[in-house]
């Protein structure tokens, strides 16, 4: 996930510095951090659960997959994280 301004603002230095990066090429876009496969957000000390750490102040791009939602349980799914179902598109 990329973080715009706002989401910057809304993290705030420590978290920014906790779970993100900044590209080392132009333009330069900050990231969320990967840690091995996954968001470095993902608390995986839940297991099962895996909820946000950050979920408070999380990217706006992060606000668009609601919990549950077809996206973020396809989203699961291809991360292997836990039981989900298949996302099937519509029409
Ligand atoms: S909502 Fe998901 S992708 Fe976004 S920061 Fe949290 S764990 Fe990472």
């Amino acid at each position: 996930m990329h973080l715009l301004e706002p989401d910057e603002a809304r993290m705030g230095k420590r978290l920014l510095d906790l779970y993100t990066e900044v590209d080392d090429k132009p333009p330069w876009m900050r990231f969320v951090r990967n840690t091995g496969e996954r968001c470095a957000g993902l608390d995986v000390s839940s297991p099962g659960k895996y909820p946000c750490a950050v979920y408070e102040s999380r990217p706006e791009d992060c606000r668009i997959v609601e919990p549950g939602s077809p996206a973020c349980l396809e989203a699961r799914r291809l991360g292997h994280l836990g039981t989900s179902v298949e996302f099937r598109r519509r029409g």
